[in-house]
């Protein structure tokens, strides 16, 4: 259950929550329908689970629902997502065909709610067909992408636009990702909820038990990186920093993810990834359950440095829980990382596995900016990436939308 948005004045400004109720009370009983394809995995679903319950505290009638679709499906959905993030991939007429398909059977349970909604969010390509399956909709659709299109395989681009630009605006989180589209588009990065269970804090016991049962040592520097076993995390290059400090530290290295319902490939790169560590004892590869959130924050709190080696990245969830805990962020220097890691002040930003051990040995030769960078990026993202923002810029988007004025604050 999510708290009610009262706890989160003693984080924020109570002057914050204030404000989002007064925003709250302008939409007060609007339908806004949130649509994704996971309840679990992944940073969307991570989203919409504090998102929905706290729309709904201000006054909004939101809900979350979620489409279905068949193995075939979410290996088509997981190359277009890769196509959008600029991997050459082959997407044949009837892989499309399939997509419209479960698209369909999804419109044919979803349609009511959808056509009755004010406003209807449709987050990533997944459920992006939609739009086009509900003709007598009523509200305004938003398609929210969240993964890096900053450079995307242009055929995959180049179908999914023509289903995008149907919509009414659309939401990226930063300027990099914007497209040439007929609609106002929208900047909002996600946020992080505080008080969750994957960002609260945690006693001494609860973090020596997550050290015991991951089997590390207390007296040795660990580094750690969670992110689903996809290939754009980059988790090889990861492997290949580590060893490239192990020469001159004794550092332990966490790897740790689950998969996401949705995203098929995760196997295929957890072998790799075993492979990769194999004889290793100080490399621990974890293979965690969905709603292992407790774990990932001991983790997170566990670690030296939080790693996130991305080679593209819409946001990373990650490295915002890894700042709020206080941690130092290395990170791939793309996407939504940028915005977050802030080279020498936050974290830093690095393009090869060399560079990542490089920025690694310094920090462990130089504990007290660990410290230091640690406690900005705690503030920064106090500042920048926490929840009551990521509410008031959706409370103010649907005022905006509603009234007809976007235009007047299009962001990009
Ligand atoms: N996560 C999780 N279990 C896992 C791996 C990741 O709960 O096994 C969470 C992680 O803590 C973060 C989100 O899923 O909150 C991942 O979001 P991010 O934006 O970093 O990446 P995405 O998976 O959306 O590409």
């Amino acid at each position: 259950m999510s708290p009610s948005l009262a706890a989160y004045e003693s984080i924020v400004n109570s002057s914050v929550v204030a404000q989002l109720r007064r925003l709250g009370k302008k939409l007060e009983g609007r339908r806004v329908v949130h649509v994704n394809s996971t309840r679990e995995g992944g940073g969307v679903a991570e989203i919409l689970e504090w998102m929905v319950p706290n729309m709904r505290d201000v006054g909004v009638d939101a809900s979350w629902e979620v489409i279905h679709g068949t193995p075939r499906f979410f290996d088509i959905t997981k190359g277009i997502h890769n196509g959008l993030q600029g991997k050459p991939v082959e997407l044949s007429k009837k892989d499309w065909m399939i997509y419209q398909d479960v698209n369909e059977e999804n419109a044919a349970r979803l349609r009511p709610v959808l056509e009755e909604a004010d406003v209807v969010i449709i987050h990533d390509p997944q459920p992006a067909y939609l739009l086009q399956l509900c003709p007598n909709r009523k509200g305004k659709w938003i398609w929210r992408g969240h993964i890096d299109i900053s450079r995307p395989f242009r055929p995959v681009w180049k179908y999914l636009r023509t289903i995008v630009e149907k919509y009414d605006a659309s939401i990226f989180s930063m300027a990099e990702f914007a497209q040439p589209l007929p609609h106002p588009q929208f900047l909002v990065p996600p946020s992080i909820d505080p008080l969750s269970e994957k960002n609260r804090e945690m006693t001494p016991a609860e973090l020596s038990g997550v050290r015991a049962e991951a089997g590390l040592d207390p007296d040795r520097p660990l580094l750690v990186q969670v992110s689903r076993f996809d290939r754009f995390k980059d988790p090889i290059g990861v492997i290949q920093a580590y060893r490239l400090v192990r020469k001159v530290a004794p550092v332990q290295l966490v790897l740790a993810g689950g998969g996401a319902t949705d995203d098929p490939e995760g196997k295929a790169v957890l072998e790799e990834v075993m492979e990769a560590a194999e004889g290793d004892p100080d490399i621990h590869v974890l293979l965690l359950p969905s709603g292992a959130h407790a774990t990932i924050n001991g983790l997170q709190r566990l670690a030296d440095i939080v790693l996130q080696k991305s080679t593209r990245e819409g946001f990373g969830l990650t490295v915002t829980e890894g700042l709020w805990k206080g941690k130092p962020v290395i990170g791939g220097d793309v996407g939504g990382i940028r915005l977050q890691v802030v080279n020498h002040h936050t974290g830093f930003l690095v393009n090869t596995p060399e560079g990542a051990a490089h920025r690694i040995r310094y920090l462990l030769h130089h504990h007290e900016r660990i410290k230091e960078m640690g406690e900005e990026g705690r503030e920064f993202v106090r500042e920048n990436f926490l929840l009551t923002r990521h509410l008031r810029e959706y409370l103010t988007l649907m005022l905006a939308i509603r009234s007809g004025k976007s235009e007047r604050i299009l962001l990009v």
